[in-house]
């Protein structure tokens, strides 16, 4: 293996050593067909004439961002899912493994001229088509109790939102496979069973899936108790609506009372009550104007959690994310994906 790998013109992915070695051997990566090339010449000269596209079936497709996402089954694209995972061992080894590729489908998130243009400070003019692959997750298609096995994404291209898009992405998959199978496993007296991530989570891994569970969960109490005015919510019905794990939700309640500044030994699964008095009055998105206001267990009274706690959350990530806009999800491969995933 070569001591690091040059990604295209985009830089090298992997870790970075600090100081370089004498007899150091770099590779250069093709960031459209993934071939990785031993002089940097010869890289060049094939990208410049590179017109591979990505295989499997294009399951969201955003024109006006120019970002793609690739469903690849492992089974029938053996060659290039090989060059993925060889390429993700270097950004993330302990989780990145060969075997039993056939077991697992790739979402491959990809991007085009307009967005590298626009966000990498390169020149793709010379090309013959210019894609890059970005990111990607990986599912263990023999674990339905698992809707994410790894997740990468390449160095370059870190910090622009891409993780976020993919989980979310991920959950939006599962809760179609929910929908889709009339009978669904039972698990631990709560009707369904809503697959999450591989654990142990990698730190890097943690900090995405907490800033995306706080997201979805306070998107979700904020549309229902405050935009649709309905006077409760439950811990079952935010799993509902979410696909986020039932204990994974009561972990969040805890985590958005502590971050408000308030106790949260009692949260359990009892719903979660909107406070009439403190709403009433309030014109509809008008929670700018009362900065005290706080979600109450209306028969304890005691304090759940600020909104304004749940909206600082909102603001922040919505600056530094990708939002996914389920309008650019394409629903009839996406039912081919399904059903294909039910072989
Ligand atoms: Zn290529």
């Amino acid at each position: 293996m070569s001591d690091s790998v040059m990604y295209g013109d985009f830089g090298p992915i992997g870790e970075v050593a600090v100081e370089h070695k004498p007899n150091e051997q770099k590779a250069w990566c093709c960031p459209q067909c993934l071939r990785v090339f031993h002089n940097e010449g010869s890289g060049d000269a094939h990208h410049v004439l590179c017109q591979d596209q990505l295989p499997g079936i294009v399951v969201y497709r955003d024109v006006c961002r120019s970002i793609n996402i690739h469903m690849i089954s492992g089974k029938s694209n053996e060659e290039f899912v090989s060059r993925l995972c060889s390429l993700a061992l270097r950004e993330m080894p302990s989780k990145m493994e060969n075997a039993h590729l056939e077991n697992y489908e790739f979402y491959v998130c990809s991007v085009g001229k307009d967005f590298l243009e626009r966000n990498c400070h390169t020149s793709a003019d010379n090309r013959e088509s210019s894609m890059a692959v970005c990111a990607f997750f990986s599912r263990d298609r023999t674990r339905e109790e698992h809707n994410l096995s790894a997740i990468v994404t390449f160095r370059p291209f870190r910090s622009l939102g891409f993780g976020f898009l993919l989980v979310d992405f991920s959950y939006l998959l599962s809760m179609e496979r929910i929908r889709s199978r009339s009978v669904f496993r039972a698990l631990r007296d709560i009707d369904v069973l809503y697959p999450g991530p591989e654990f142990p989570l990698s730190s890097a891994g943690q900090r995405l899936y907490d800033r995306y569970w706080d997201y979805a969960v306070s998107k979700t109490m904020i549309s229902t108790l405050i935009d649709q005015r309905k006077p409760t919510l439950c811990v079952k019905e935010i799993s509902c609506l979410t696909g986020i794990d039932y204990f994974v939700v009561l972990d969040i309640f805890r985590r958005l009372a502590a971050r408000s500044g308030m106790d949260a030994s009692w949260v359990d699964e009892r719903n979660v009550y909107r406070d009439e008095e403190i709403f009433q009055g309030h014109s509809h998105g008008g929670v700018d104007d009362s900065p005290n206001d706080v979600l109450l267990m209306k028969k304890s009274r005691k304090a759940f959690c600020s909104v304004n706690v749940v909206m600082e959350i909102l603001l922040q990530l919505n600056l530094e994310t990708i939002p996914m806009d389920r309008a650019n999800v394409i629903r009839e491969n996406l039912e081919y994906v399904m059903s294909y995933s039910d072989d």
